[in-house]
């Protein structure tokens, strides 16, 4: 294990009064999420979560790039007890383990830190890919630089998109197609006129921008900030978004069976250009 791989994946920073940042630490990887990563993000959360200092939580990236997606290269092995799940056995043949470990790790934790019963912004630069929107989407708030970019090329993997199959719910129906069946990124821009980014702004004005916009909210009350969020997001669970994510998960896991009875790997890796260059 080289010392990067041994190097803290997360920093908490308190820029402000109220504000908690925590900030993604591996920009030579491009951010990519291994086990130790989302953990410590994980960890990170619910000591902001515990704070009675912090009021809201800005989630940011070291580097151009706020998060190239899982690290392949990584073991699919969990750094400690599951914190998100009671799932267990991950060892287990074919895919059982895999699925106990997707449960937890991925879909787990998505919906944990979706939960935070404090308000959430991400703050968002460079590319967004893959298991990246996966740190993204259960924010509730997303600021971008003019210089975001968000893609989902695992298709061309043989599987559905990403773990956190929120896609429809966040870009609509036909633009979850196209970014699926294509590859190509969003751009910020586009993301923002589709309701997905809340305000786009110059990649110099993004901690600033993100920041002042933390603290006008935790100057309102935290129990009205707490009881609004958990209504919009019962609002989508009732518009049927937590059975759809369990079955695109269910079909996900599909495509890792299907791909390891195929290939003997989870992902199908024959058109792996099309996910390490996403269309334009
Ligand atoms: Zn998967």
């Amino acid at each position: 294990m080289t010392q990067q791989d041994d190097a803290p994946r997360i920093r908490t920073e308190h820029p402000a009064p109220d504000i908690a940042r925590i900030r993604l630490a591996r920009p030579a990887k491009r951010n990519a999420q291994d086990p130790a990563l989302l953990y410590q993000l994980d960890a990170a959360l619910a000591a902001a979560a515990a704070d009675t200092r912090v009021r809201v939580i800005i989630l940011a990236a070291d580097g151009p790039d706020f998060s190239s997606g899982h690290d392949l290269a990584a073991p699919f092995e969990l750094p400690g007890p599951p914190t998100a799940t009671l799932e267990g056995d991950f060892d287990a043949p074919g895919v059982e383990g895999h699925l106990a470990f997707e449960c937890e790790a991925f879909l787990g934790l998505c919906r944990r830190w979706r939960e935070l019963p404090k308000p959430t912004i991400a703050q968002v630069q460079g590319r967004v890919i893959a298991g990246g929107l996966m740190l993204v989407w259960p924010m509730d708030l997303i600021v971008a630089a003019n210089d975001a970019t968000f893609a989902d090329p695992v298709a061309a993997f043989g599987v559905n998109g990403a773990e956190y199959f929120v896609h429809a719910f966040e870009v609509g129906a036909r633009r979850a197609k196209e970014l699926l069946f294509t590859g190509e990124p969003i751009t910020a821009e586009e993301a923002h006129a589709m309701g997905m980014v809340n305000k786009v702004v110059d990649p110099g004005e993004l901690e600033n921008a993100t920041l002042e916009l933390a603290t006008r909210i935790a100057a309102r009350p935290a129990f009205g900030l707490r009881l609004a969020k958990t209504s919009v997001n019962r609002s989508q669970d009732a518009q049927g978004m937590q059975q759809a994510v369990d079955t695109a998960f269910a079909l996900h896991n599909l495509g890792h069976a299907n791909n390891l009875a195929r290939f003997g790997t989870i992902i199908d890796t024959s058109a792996i250009e099309h996910v390490r260059r996403p269309g334009r």
